[in-house]
């Protein structure tokens, strides 16, 4: 055996880590010809106009590198959408970094902005990256637990949670992989705690417009006394599906954007230049494009849900992002790992097991997820599949 194989060249750092449950589910999907609706992505195109952007960009030669926080035409784009949804004033010289994707943004901000020993409080289930994250940066997680049916906390977990060592709160609202949108009175008082133990609050809002049921984005950063304490990431993935390409960004106050920028400076130097560019294009669509993307997604929710019912599984509806949380518990399966293997070999269809959104994964080990970002065939072939299914 080789020295490079051996375990001595590891780093501790990554000792624990496993492989992504969610990636490895659309391998699985693949191998097994199964209709994937593991992992996040949307099997339908991006808008016409944003591609065409994107075209443009590479062929009058923007494929050089840009300014390593972002492209100025991009930062400055990112920082009229936030006024113009949100009325909020950004600096795009001080405030903005643009990463490659919001997957970035949120571990160049930890890596810059936390110390070894420091504690990070996470809502449970999370959307698997965090751990490793702060794994990485060297910070002890906390978990507040979201219960079922409405995935709400209980404020006084919340409050028990802060200790001395607490330096950052890790949100994502709309929520994955539960749906949950989190309420004004709820982000007050996690704003509010946050105040008290002078601690950041990192958001992750990247299905800030796939969100149903006249619900409503509100952006931690817009509260009162918040603005100091917010770093918000966001990407265009999920709004523009476009989750290939790779394009986010951080918006923090300028003493904690410096050090952003400075750790993702090393990490990558910098976002695909011409699609920053063809960001512009994106983050401009005119609002009917906003309001039909949530309608769109409304309806297949709704499709989704119908299909998994009259299979047997037991949904929690969301309220936003595109996710599907549902009960495996009638099934009799040992676990939700053993329930998704058999699913994707046998039944065709792939999706995620709930343990991976758990720190103890018997917790998890009831639920699994599906992805609706899909076209009405592709659901409607999963439901054809599902139709075997004997709860
Ligand atoms: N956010 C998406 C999900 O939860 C995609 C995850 C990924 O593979 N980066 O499925």
């Amino acid at each position: 055996m080789g020295v490079t194989s051996g375990r001595r060249f590891q780093s501790a750092r990554v000792a624990e880590f496993k492989e992504s449950v969610i990636r490895e589910m659309t391998r699985l999907a693949i191998q097994y010809n199964a209709v994937n609706l593991a992992q996040g992505f949307p099997d339908f195109s991006a808008p016409a106009e944003v591609k065409t952007a994107a075209q443009r960009a590479i062929a009058e030669d923007i494929n050089q590198y840009s300014i390593t926080w972002g492209a100025k035409s991009f930062r400055d784009a990112i920082c009229n959408y936030y006024r113009r949804f949100y009325r909020l004033e950004i600096d795009p010289e001080r405030e903005v970094t643009v990463c490659c994707g919001a997957t970035e943004g949120m571990i160049a901000s930890l890596l810059a902005l936390l110390n070894p020993g420091d504690e990070v409080v996470l809502f449970e289930p999370f959307y698997e990256n965090y751990w490793p994250d702060s794994q990485l940066s060297g910070a002890i997680c906390r978990h507040v637990s979201l219960r079922p049916p409405d995935w709400t906390f209980d404020p006084d977990e919340l409050r028990s949670a802060f200790t001395e060592q607490t330096r950052a709160v890790i949100l994502n609202s709309p929520n994955n992989p539960t749906g949950r949108v989190f309420s004004i009175a709820e982000l007050t008082s996690l704003a509010r705690l946050c105040e008290e133990h002078d601690c950041l609050l990192l958001t992750d809002e990247i299905y800030e417009h796939i969100i149903f049921d006249g619900q409503r984005h509100i952006p931690p950063i817009t509260l009162k006394h918040m603005r100091d304490h917010c770093v918000l990431v966001n990407s265009l993935s999920k709004t523009y599906s476009v989750t290939g390409w790779r394009v986010g960004w951080v918006i923090a106050p300028p003493e904690l954007t410096a050090s952003i920028r400075k750790v993702h400076d090393f990490l990558t130097v910098g976002a695909a230049a011409p699609l920053q560019h063809a960001g512009v294009t994106a983050l401009n669509l005119p609002a009917t494009y906003y309001s039909e993307l949530a309608r769109s997604y409304e309806i297949k929710r709704d499709l989704l849900i119908g299909i998994l019912e009259k299979a047997g599984l037991r949904c929690y509806t969301p309220k936003g992002a595109y996710y599907v949380m549902c009960d495996i518990s009638r099934f009799g399966f040992a676990d939700d790992v053993s329930f998704c293997r058999y699913l994707v070999e046998d039944i065709g269809v792939a999706a995620v097991p709930g343990s991976s959104f758990f720190s103890d994964p018997a917790n998890g080990s009831h639920l699994i997820r599906f992805c609706f970002a899909k076209k009405p065939e592709t659901l409607e072939a999963a439901a054809e599949r599902l139709a075997r299914l004997q709860p």
